[in-house]
């Protein structure tokens, strides 16, 4: 008999009258993380989500691991399975429960039963293996109101299964659930964070990166898409879109004043994101930006990169964060080891010696207005490369 998951998602966007179409979501996100782990059914019933292994191979703790980084759940516990008999059930229970009921006082047995042929009932049954429990460990008490720890015991078409504390899931909400965003993904530390923030609200994302070959190496692309597919497991499936970008730096460095590349060169990443925006029905751009880190991130900086877009809102959900939260954040998504590689970034090519650090928009734009701004445009959408990542299976 197979061990199983259940899974609970965040309470707060099940409320609404969207409910169906949240749990849809949080169902086929579900199951295509699965799909990559092994053979699994995920099935939902009055909003608690199951997953059954569906052979003997399926490893369910690689599976509890991959449904621990889909967003939208709350809480992922893994419940042992038994016989649908009440001694079977109080003795699994004694067992697989020893080290919880070792070190509480208090406890209570709750037992849901939609196996309605089954003969006891729910009250029946936790007042059974309550009292089993209680025998084996005199240490804890059956107390109702307010216990350290609750059993939960389920009877269904089946087995019967047994759990007690639920682990933390991802948190967050579906993706696919509040739109879809361009987020522009650099070999950094910081966008590999921005872009796992912002999927956890539900969004779907497009990555970008700008390429400056040969300048930055394949090296460096590979970075890029070794991080994409570290991303991906919460993410969902996403196409990366690698960018060509050596001309337009070449030409900056041609035509414009020194200590403006770095902020010309950000406002036609905009540009360009702008556009893959549009062609992706995206309505915003996510960047990894951090108010005062480098020259090009003070707010008049970004005030002159963000000019040039009149629709999409720039989301920057780091920008008021410390380094080491970032860092810290970086580790927990598994995405630090390989953004600190040593391999260029098209920012770091043609850096000014002193960059404007108080630009106003009017002079940044003057100082690129010799440029042929919509033609390198078209051409470096006309040259995107696109990869895509997570549809192995
Ligand atoms: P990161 O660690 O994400 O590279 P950073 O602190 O190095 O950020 P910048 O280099 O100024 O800061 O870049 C700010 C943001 O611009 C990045 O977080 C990223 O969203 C975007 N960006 C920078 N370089 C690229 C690139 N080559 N391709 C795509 N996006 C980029
Ligand atoms: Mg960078």
């Amino acid at each position: 008999m197979n061990d199983i998951l259940l899974l609970k998602p965040g309470e707060v966007f099940l409320k609404g009258l969207n409910k169906r179409y949240f749990e849809e979501k949080l169902m086929n996100n579900l199951r295509r993380r699965l799909k990559h782990v092994g053979h699994f059914q995920v099935s939902c019933r009055q909003s608690t989500f199951y997953v059954e292994p569906t052979d003997e191979k399926a490893e369910l703790d690689a599976a509890l691991r991959a449904a621990r980084q889909v967003f939208g759940f709350a809480t992922v516990t893994r419940a042992a399975a038994c016989e649908k008999d009440a001694d079977a059930i109080a003795r699994l229970a004694i067992d697989y429960l020893r080290d919880t009921m070792q070190s509480v006082k208090t406890f209570k047995v709750e037992t849901k039963r939609s196996d309605k042929r089954f003969p006891m009932t729910s009250i029946a049954l936790s007042q059974y293996v309550g009292g089993r429990l209680a025998e084996a460990y005199p240490n804890a008490r059956a107390q109702m109101h307010d216990p350290e720890l609750t059993v939960h015991l389920e009877v269904r078409e089946l087995a019967a299964y047994v759990h007690a504390a639920p682990v933390p899931g991802a948190g967050g909400m579906p993706v696919g659930s509040n739109g879809s965003a361009v987020t522009l993904l650099s070999g950094g530390i910081d966008s590999p964070v921005s872009s796992y923030l912002i999927a956890k609200r539900g969004v779907r994302l497009v990555p970008v990166h700008f390429f400056s070959f040969p300048y930055t190496s394949e090296l460096a692309k590979q970075k890029v898409i070794d991080l994409a597919k570290l991303l991906e497991p919460y993410t969902g499936r996403m196409t990366l879109q690698i960018v060509p970008f050596t001309h337009i730096q070449e030409e900056i460095r041609r035509c414009c004043p020194e200590a403006y590349f770095t902020l010309i060169m950000r406002r036609f990443m905009m540009r360009i994101a702008a556009d893959i925006a549009a062609h992706n029905d995206c309505k915003a751009i996510v960047t990894g930006e951090n108010l005062g880190q480098v020259a090009s991130q003070t707010m008049e900086a970004m005030a002159s990169t963000q000019a040039v877009l009149d629709q999409l809102p720039v989301l920057q959900p780091l920008v008021g964060m410390d380094k080491t939260d970032i860092i810290a954040l970086a580790r927990k998504i598994g995405t630090f080891e390989t953004s600190i590689l040593p391999y260029e970034d098209c920012c770091t090519v043609f850096t000014p010696r002193h960059p404007k650090t108080h630009p106003t928009v009017a002079e940044v734009a003057e100082a690129e207005a010799v440029m042929d701004i919509d033609g390198l445009v078209q051409e470096a959408v006309a040259g995107i490369e696109r990869i895509r990542i997570g549809y192995e299976c």
